[in-house]
């Protein structure tokens, strides 16, 4: 059975569906994509995806006119019709379809496409296992905070993993890895999480955000630093976030073993701790109250049943790339 599709307003068979040769998504790249996980046909963190899309399209002035309610409903119409129960909602959104030039047209619409995809994460084979990475020179430009579709540099790195038996790249920067080629890197010394700044180098990461929302309460420290790949290599566990991975263990780096080849405890145990907190099990864990200045959309969002449609989309602080001034605010709702 084909899937159906959301294109422009419109729910299709994935046949039917069509986009023009002269997209600018297509042309250029000149889009932003996010994907928002799906668990027990549940929505997980998606208006934190949503307040990231609507930065990302900030940063590239291109205007959202739909309401995050009204995004949040065509992801739920998707899972509906799909009858989605574990998988992801793929989202992307460009400047418009416009006879080819490179300047932004005017009076362009811009295109929506949505769509699901099935996926068993939450019991995915390879949390047994551990994933295995390997290294490769980051070759990205540089606004990676930017959630572009411009995405050769990862596909590259994506290859070259399989073709080396691995499921992840890590890129590698001035001597320092920056993130994996689709989520963000982390490595464990002692009770301590060290995960890389967020900054114009890498894409702040919503699952990161979620696991730092409580790791306090697991006992876990934070050191917020770059880290190298010797560093990885010598590391007592290390592992990735993603909306789709979740928290995933990593047990061997270009062929070295991490914790001897095994997932490690603190990945698993966050791994566990996040799917409660996706899930909204009773069992789960309880979150502090967010800091004032820190209010709006991550923490408030995540998990079952989260839909606020009538909050405004806000930007999480620390979702800004410092050193960067925003162009545009994030547009979003009519
Ligand atoms: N970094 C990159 C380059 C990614 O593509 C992703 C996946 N979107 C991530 C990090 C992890 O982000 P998230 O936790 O929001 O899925």
């Amino acid at each position: 059975m084909s899937r159906i599709v959301y294109v422009n307003g419109a729910y299709l068979p994935e046949e039917d569906a069509k986009i023009s040769v002269f997209d600018r998504g297509f042309i250029f790249g000149d889009g932003i994509y996010e994907v928002s996980a799906v668990i027990g046909g549940k929505l997980v963190d998606c208006e934190a995806h949503l307040a990231r899309l609507a930065r990302s399209c900030g940063e590239i002035r291109l205007a959202l006119p739909w309401s995050t309610a009204e995004l949040v409903a065509i992801h739920e119409e998707l899972i509906r019709r799909n009858a989605l129960d574990e998988g992801g909602v793929y989202l992307e959104v460009t400047r418009g379809a416009s006879d080819r030039d490179f300047p932004f047209p005017k009076d362009v619409t811009p295109t929506l496409v949505m769509f699901t995809q099935a996926r068993n994460f939450v019991n995915a084979p390879a949390v047994k296992t551990g994933i295995k990475v390997v290294s490769t020179p980051d070759l990205r430009w540089a606004r990676r905070d930017i959630k572009s579709v411009n995405l050769l540099a990862p596909v590259l790195a994506k290859q070259f993993a399989a073709e080396n038996g691995a499921q992840e790249a890590w890129m590698i920067e001035d001597g320092v890895v920056t993130e994996g080629a689709s989520s963000t890197a982390w490595i464990v010394k002692g009770k301590t999480l060290i995960s890389r700044p967020l900054s114009n180098k890498v894409l702040p990461g919503i699952t990161r955000k979620a696991v730092l929302a409580y790791i306090a309460e697991t006992g876990f420290a934070f050191e917020e630093r770059e880290f190298t790949l010797a560093e990885a290599l010598d590391a007592e566990e290390a592992f990735i976030t993603s909306a789709t991975s979740l928290v995933m263990p990593v047990t061997t780096i270009d062929g070295h073993s991490i914790h001897n080849g095994a997932p490690g405890p603190t990945a698993l145990r966050l791994r566990e701790i996040y799917i409660d907190f996706a899930t909204e099990r009773p069992e789960g864990p309880s979150f502090p109250p967010c800091e004032p200045a820190q209010r709006p959309v991550a923490r408030a969002s995540v998990g079952r049943g989260s839909r606020r449609p009538d909050r405004p989309l806000a930007v999480h602080q620390d979702d800004r790339a410092p050193g960067f001034r925003s162009g545009t605010p994030p547009v979003c709702g009519p």
